[in-house]
């Protein structure tokens, strides 16, 4: 039955992602933490087995291994269901790590004083306890750190030092206690090294997103006016022909172009026609409702896309942008007579399954046909209301 044997597998591994779903959770940084505490775990238990390696070999005290053990493993599994629970969630730093690394400490330093002749190897394991502090935790915690581990492991000197142990040469407690405090100064400055190499990282990372915000804004708006530019709203447009094909509700697009920009430029100088183009964006953004559309197609002409409006209604709204252009001034700042200009407009509708240039072409046509009319007017395609 070979068809069976991957039905099989496929069974095992869909068990295996439930068990390990339920022991790490499904949540991406919980896993992370979980994870960060069971690397711990790993390294505890390691530990665990070097220690009863050690007692079963007669270099410690049995029963002292027992009940170290007993108190790291309750560690353990206190870490465990704090952060599986959800109940470090309420602490700054979730993963608990401060906590996880003084009660290490703790056990590593007991382990010092019970491991007999094979102390020297909880130093190795002190300067891993330390390297997760060196990436979690901030400069000032580990100089806490430094201080608790030079107490802690001072006491534990110190008590070794009392007991008088048999083959037990001054000169290497001395050097043992001289290791410690050089792993616990060097983690020290390394949490300095890798704190402001974060810290940089994270001044980086929000300079590139404020970059990153400018050139989108940059690409997207007309510079002088501030409007949607011609790309945008070619996307724009797009996106919303593929909304009324699905709503089948109308879009309507109106090309507007200042009658006799020319004028105002050779008249007042290029610089004021900024300033009038400024005017004019503002005054039909103010006359059109929200959900239109307004882009600078270029020069002194402007592209409307009006959604989900009858012809009637959006007759009626192109006559007061008509208006409110006409009545606009544009006061010159030396004084004189302001500037007024007036705008011509033409309208088409787009047929859900037309193309927008097309629909585009249309709407010039009728523009053309409203500056041919004298300008100063709106125009509806052929055909449309
Ligand atoms: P019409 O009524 O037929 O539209 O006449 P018009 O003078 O507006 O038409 P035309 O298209 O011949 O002239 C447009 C002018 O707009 C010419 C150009 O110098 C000016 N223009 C285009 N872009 C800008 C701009 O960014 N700033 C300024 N100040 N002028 C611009
Ligand atoms: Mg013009
Ligand atoms: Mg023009």
């Amino acid at each position: 039955m070979h068809h069976n044997s991957g039905g099989d597998h496929l069974h095992l591994s869909a068990y295996c992602r439930r068990w390990t779903d339920w022991v790490l959770t499904t949540d991406k940084r919980q896993r992370i933490r979980l994870a960060m505490a069971g690397l711990a775990a790993l390294l505890m238990v390691c530990c665990l087995l070097v220690m009863n390696a050690v007692a079963a070999a007669g270099l410690a005290n049995a029963a002292h291994v027992r009940v170290w053990t007993v108190c790291s493993v309750i560690g353990l599994i206190l870490v465990y269901v704090a952060i599986r629970s959800g109940w470090s969630r309420r602490f700054k730093d979730p993963s608990l790590t401060l906590a996880q690394i003084l009660y290490s400490i703790a056990c590593c330093a007991v382990a010092f004083v019970i491991a007999g002749p094979a102390r020297g190897v909880t130093l190795p394991i002190l300067a891993i306890i330390l390297m997760f502090g060196i990436f979690g935790l901030t400069t000032r915690q580990m100089l806490g750190i430094l201080l608790y581990g030079l107490v802690v492991f001072g006491v534990a000197s110190g008590v070794v030092a009392l007991r008088d142990e048999p083959g037990y040469p001054p000169v290497v407690a001395g050097a043992y206690v001289g290791m410690v405090v050089v792993v616990l100064l060097s983690s020290t400055f390394l949490t300095t090294r890798v704190q402001s190499t974060r810290e940089h990282l994270r001044r980086q990372k929000s300079e590139l997103a404020r970059a990153l915000e400018q050139i989108r804004e940059l690409a997207t708006h007309d510079d002088l006016t501030g409007l949607l530019n011609r790309r945008a709203m070619f996307e724009r447009m797009q996106l919303e022909q593929r909304r009324s094909l699905r709503t089948g509700h109308p879009l309507l697009v109106a090309q507007l172009d200042i009658d006799h920009f020319k004028v105002v430029n050779d008249t007042h100088g290029h610089g004021k026609g900024d300033l009038v183009l400024r005017a004019f964006a503002d005054t039909v953004r103010h006359s059109v409702r929200d959900t239109d559309v307004l882009a600078r197609w270029g020069g002194e002409e402007f592209v409307l896309m009006l959604c989900d409006t009858p012809a009637e209604e959006a007759l009626a709204l192109l006559e007061r942008v008509r208006l409110a252009v006409q009545a606009m001034r544009v006061p010159l700042p030396q004084g004189g007579d302001p500037i007024a200009i007036t705008v011509s407009i033409g309208l088409a509708r787009h047929p859900p399954a037309d193309t927008l240039a097309h629909t585009l072409e249309r709407a010039d046509q009728a523009l053309y046909a409203a500056k041919a009319q004298g300008r100063n007017r709106v125009v509806l395609e052929p055909g449309l209301a």
